[in-house]
């Protein structure tokens, strides 16, 4: 696969610190200068929602680079930056375990996704898909339109205690600004048409967006047949970790090949965030 020899190019998933200049350099704090230019692109697609321009303001102004180990590990987000505050004194944070759901008439998720030109960048934390305006969910009478998905190894949410080999996140957002996102867990088994397509389009360069207008991809086609589903209310999983989020678990794994995941975790070998309390909160399932 193409991936696999971009993969050999690169020996860590992890972009490199430099520490800042000037008065801030010596006081310690490091940026992820790979973080400063990445979401120039992302400001301009995602520039209608309220959650993620604040991430770019973040970006921008310097914020301090965070990370899946070392110092700046999940359990230190909160201690980087007052903006990542909800990392360490939210109630609602994502991910949990699903342990104990209440079963209830829920409205099925209408997904609406429509094929789109393949804009993908390795971020420096996951793979991610910015997708053209057009697709969306409908929940009741809210609608949500889709702006990303991207990927986490192992997946981040749990259900009683069981991880899947991975996850994808759709987020989602409304016109009152307002974040959903669909998860959908991954498991080894039969492999899988869109990922392999994704993993060999990976741009080589950290942080560079690869706008493959010639590649039509669905992300329809990462969707289980079965769309029943966990919902509850969390948090971004990431700094700045911010809550107002409804999720949506979908019930029902879909495949990837051992493959596929070896080649993800080239990059990312683990980039998913520990589950956090759930402080008594409600998760409903659809019956
Ligand atoms: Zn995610």
């Amino acid at each position: 696969m193409l991936f696999s020899r971009r993969a050999r190019s690169k020996r860590s998933g992890f972009p490199v610190l430099r520490p800042r200049m000037g008065n801030s350099g010596l006081n310690g704090k490091f940026v992820c200068s790979a973080s400063l230019m990445l979401l120039r692109g992302a400001a301009i697609l995602l520039a209608t929602n309220a959650v993620w321009v604040t991430t770019v303001i973040a970006q921008e102004q310097g914020a301090p680079h965070w990370s899946y180990e070392g110092q700046t590990s999940p359990s230190h987000w909160g201690d980087l930056s007052s903006d990542y505050a909800p990392c360490k004194i939210g109630h609602r944070q994502s991910p949990i375990d699903i342990e104990a759901a209440q079963k209830a008439d829920l409205p099925a998720i209408q997904f609406d996704y429509k094929a789109a030109p393949l804009h993908i960048i390795d971020n420096g934390h996951t793979i991610m898909i910015n997708y053209a305006p057009g697709s969306s969910i409908k929940v009741g009478d809210k609608r949500y339109e889709l702006k990303q998905f991207h990927f986490h190894r192992p997946s981040e949410e749990r259900i009683k205690g069981k991880r899947y080999d991975m996850v994808v996140h759709l987020v989602h957002v409304a016109s009152d600004g307002s974040t959903a996102v669909v998860a959908v867990l991954l498991q080894q088994g039969a492999d899988n048409a869109l990922i392999d397509e994704l993993w060999a389009d990976v741009p080589k360069e950290k942080n560079k967006e690869g706008f493959l207008d010639s590649v039509q991809i669905n992300v329809a086609n990462l969707l289980p047949a079965d769309r029943g589903y966990y919902t509850f209310a969390g948090s971004l999983t990431t700094p700045p970790c911010t809550e107002n989020v409804t999720w949506y678990v979908l019930k029902h794994p879909v495949t990837l090949s051992a493959a596929e995941i070896t080649e993800y975790s080239k990059l990312y070998r683990d980039d998913a965030r520990p589950t956090q309390p759930s402080y008594d909160r409600a998760v409903r399932e659809s019956k």
